[in-house]
């Protein structure tokens, strides 16, 4: 995230009374729309459509005038892609991507990687779809999903009422609009982008549960993870992974579900989606600096409520970059928490928010880990061994282009079952082993606020483990 953003802006708040209030009169203006078009016997949908592309739906030429339609190829039951160039077009008006890191070319380098380096060939490249306005509610807000989500409708509304852009998002000093400095609007093409990441997740992750796909990688952008019911920030509208899992629930009834979210940045709006539900696990690990770092919440002592008591672990990093976390604290965090956890809670299905700003090549201010991408193949081989192997990860954080890419690349690789060479990760694990008391005191992992959780007993011995180490 930025330097410009600060948790709970006051600016947000100050703001906050009047967009309620142009929430509601938009919701009573979008129904009466609805209904008025009904009653003419015109159906209103709030889904825009794509149009139709030459190579989709019509032959190069005219030699050919029956179109013989296949049906679709069976899946290859090997590591599922999915991604869509329209994820693209959500930039902002000012057109300087410079000032915001979260930009067009990320998708479109990653997707360009695995083209050059053949793995997408090894890959069954899935389409998405757009999210539908049902799905998207399944964690947020009418009033959220309705004022980022329903793009063409509101282009009417515009013109003859009010002037949303105004009402509910500022004038940013690079000259285009947002709801803070990082999470930019394009009036024309955000909420078909977002709402595109959502429903490119879904179809992946549903492939992957339903046992079509063996794993998954979903290339989508604007991320979701910051999300919450009624909030967007830090460059997230819909929270996709949240998203997944509630449709995993209703759909599929998939009984237990582990998100594990390692982008450098708390996910602050998964944690609030599943706070009480002890069939979601929510495991992050991220850099939280005693609540200074972006967007502040993720402490430790935040384990969940009522029933969720103790489904939700913040292992939340502290100590500023003196020394920055790398591999050696990743490792030794997955070995002694993430996994033993992991394992006993036994998911039927993973889902990660895989944000890549831990990796080396990002400054401080949006990241200052040090983690390398081959790390991150290693941590993703580790979760495989989970859930039958039903494990989708989706793209969140990270904007250096070199690193998001390498580690795009890394995991995919281990997603496919290629060889890792482990022999570097585990002298990794050797060193940290010798230098347990310097990480102890880095390491923030309350164990003492989940004595009532489920998972009390595995971790006092994890307890026990890292005293012994
Ligand atoms: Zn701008
Ligand atoms: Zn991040």
């Amino acid at each position: 995230m930025c330097k410009y953003l600060v948790p709970s802006s006051g600016m947000i708040n100050i703001l906050q009374p009047t967009t309620r209030c142009l929430c509601v009169c938009r919701i009573h203006q979008l129904r009466n729309y609805q209904a008025s078009m009904e009653a003419a016997g015109l159906s209103v949908s709030f889904a825009g459509h794509r149009p139709l592309s030459r190579a989709q739906s019509s032959p190069a030429s005219s030699s050919f005038p029956m179109v013989v339609q296949e049906p679709p190829a069976k899946p290859r039951f090997t590591t599922g892609l999915v991604y869509d160039s329209l994820m693209q077009k959500h930039q902002c008006m000012c057109g300087n991507t410079t000032s915001h890191p979260e930009h067009a070319g990320r998708i479109q380098s990653i997707w360009s990687r695995l083209q050059e380096t053949g793995l997408r060939a090894h890959c069954e490249c899935i389409r998405g779809r757009k999210a539908s306005l049902e799905e998207l509610q399944t964690v947020h807000s009418e009033a959220h999903v309705l004022l980022y989500g329903t793009n063409p409708l509101r282009q009417k509304l515009d013109c003859k009422t009010y002037m949303p852009t105004q009402a509910f998002k500022n004038m940013l000093p690079c000259g285009g609009i947002g709801v803070d400095s990082d999470t930019i609007w394009n009036e024309v093409h955000s909420s078909s982008a977002a709402r595109l990441a959502v429903g490119s997740v879904v179809e992946l992750v549903f492939k992957v549960a339903s046992g079509e796909l063996k794993n998954g990688f979903a290339v989508v952008r604007p991320p979701g993870h910051h999300a919450e019911e009624s909030t967007p920030m830090g460059f997230c509208y819909f929270n996709s992974v949240a998203i997944a899992a509630k449709l995993l629930q209703q759909r599929l009834n998939v009984s237990k579900i582990l998100i594990v979210d390692w982008d450098v940045h708390h996910g602050n709006g998964t944690q609030q989606a599943f706070y009480a539900d002890p069939s979601v696990l929510y495991l992050s690990l991220h850099r939280y600096d005693d609540g200074n770092f972006f967007p502040g919440s993720g402490a430790p002592d935040e384990v969940g409520s009522g029933a969720g008591v103790g489904f939700n672990v913040n292992m939340a990093f502290t100590g500023g970059l003196e020394p920055p976390m790398g591999d050696a604290e990743y490792l030794t965090a997955f070995r002694t928490v993430v996994m033993p956890i992991a394992n006993e809670f036994a998911p039927d299905m993973v889902l990660v928010s895989s944000g890549f700003d831990a990796v080396d090549g990002h400054a401080p201010p949006l990241g200052g880990y040090k983690l390398t991408a081959k790390c991150f193949s290693y941590l993703t081989r580790q979760l495989m061994g989970l859930a039958g192997g039903r494990l989708v990860l989706a793209l969140e954080g990270g904007h250096d282009l070199t690193a998001i890419c390498d580690a795009s690349e890394a995991c995919i690789s281990a997603l496919l079952g290629n060889e890792i060479d482990e022999h570097s990760m585990m002298s990794h694990i050797g060193f940290l082993r010798s230098s347990f008391e310097a990480y102890c005191a880095y390491f923030f992992f309350d164990l003492s606020v989940h004595a009532t959780s489920a998972l009390q007993n595995s971790q006092k011995n994890i307890l026990a483990c890292l005293l012994q180490n």
